[in-house]
C-alpha cells in the first residue's frame, strides 16, 4: 500500500494545534512509518514546492496575504483539506478582537509605527475562503482525534465528529454541574463534545474552546444564563471569545 502524503501547516495561529501531533510522543515512530510528512515547516526545513498530498491538515486564521497564499497553494495540491483546531475553524484566538475597536490599538501597541507597513486584516476561519473537508476542533484539539484522523486517512476514510456537547460527557463522569447546581457560567451545553469534559471535571467552567456542538439551542442557553443573573454582555463575551462569528447553527 502506497503511504499517503500528508502536509501539515499552520497560518496565522500559536502553533498549538501543531505541537498536538509533535507531542504524541510514543505514536511518532508509527506515524512516521506510516505517512510520508511531505510539508512541515515547523518541523523540518526542506519541501518540494511542486509536491502534492493525499491531505493538508492546516492550523490558525487567516489574516494575510500571505496566509492566503499557503492556503490556496496547499488546498490546490492536497485532495483532502483539512481545518486543524477552533482558529481554523472558527477564528478562535486570533479573531478574538474582530468586532472591537482595540485592534488597531492593539496593532499599534505591538508594532508601533510599523503597523502602517503590516499587511494584514481581520483574521477568519478558513472556510471562508476555500472549501474544506474535513474539520478538528480544540485550541489545542484532542491527541485521540489527531490519532483518529490518522488512522482513518490510512483506512481511505474520515472519521466521525461528535456532536453532543461537553454537557454530556461531563455528566456521564458525574461530575457537580457548575451551571445548575454551583451557578457559574459554563457554556458546557452549546460546545462541541470530544474533550471528555476536561475542564469542568477540574472544577473549572467549559470556556467553550472546541466552538459551538451542531444545533446547539443558543436561544435556551442565553434565556438559562439570564435567568439565572449573569451579564448579557459577560455572557456574549465569553459566548464569542473562541467563535466570534457565532452562529451557532452553522457546524459542519
Ligand atoms: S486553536 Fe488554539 S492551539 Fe490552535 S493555533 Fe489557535 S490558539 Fe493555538
Ligand atoms: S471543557 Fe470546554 S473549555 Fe475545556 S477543553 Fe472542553 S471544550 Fe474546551
Amino acid at each position: 500500500m502506497n503511504k499517503p502524503r500528508l502536509a501539515i501547516a499552520g497560518l496565522t495561529a500559536c502553533s498549538g494545534c501543531q505541537l498536538t501531533l509533535l507531542n504524541c510522543e510514543e505514536e511518532l515512530p508509527e506515524i512516521f512509518a506510516r505517512f510520508h510528512l511531505d510539508y512541515f515547516p515547523m518541523a523540518e526545513s526542506f519541501h518540494d514546492p511542486q509536491a502534492t498530498f493525499d491531505a493538508a491538515i492546516v492550523e490558525g486564521a487567516l489574516s494575510t496575504p500571505a496566509d492566503l497564499a499557503t492556503l490556496f497553494r496547499l488546498r490546490n495540491a492536497s485532495r483532502l483539506l483539512i481545518a486543524f483546531g477552533t482558529c481554523a475553524l472558527f477564528g478562535g484566538v486570533a479573531a478574538m478582537n474582530n468586532k472591537s475597536s482595540a485592534r488597531l490599538t492593539l496593532l499599534n501597541g505591538v508594532y508601533g509605527e510599523a503597523s502602517a507597513g503590516v499587511e494584514s486584516f481581520p483574521p477568519s476561519p478558513f472556510r471562508n475562503f476555500v472549501s474544506v473537508d474535513f474539520a478538528i476542533t480544540g485550541c489545542p484539539p484532542e491527541k485521540s482525534d489527531l490519532l483518529a484522523l490518522l488512522g482513518a486517512l490510512l483506512a481511505g476514510t474520515l472519521p466521525p465528529t461528535p456532536c453532543y456537547p461537553v454537557c454530556t460527557e461531563c455528566r456521564s463522569r458525574e461530575n457537580l454541574c457548575l451551571l445548575l447546581e454551583k451557578n457559574e457560567l459554563c457554556l458546557g451545553p452549546v460546545i462541541q463534545g470530544g474533550c471528555n469534559a476536561r475542564c469542568p471535571a477540574s472544577g473549572i467552567v467549559c470556556e467553550g474552546c472546541r466552538g459551538p456542538v451542531r444545533e446547539a439551542n443558543v436561544a435556551q442557553q442565553l434565556a438559562l444564563l439570564l435567568e439565572r443573573g449573569f451579564d448579557a454582555k459577560e455572557i456574549e463575551r465569553r459566548m464569542s471569545r473562541f467563535t466570534p462569528e457565532w452562529d451557532y447553527g452553522q457546524r459542519r
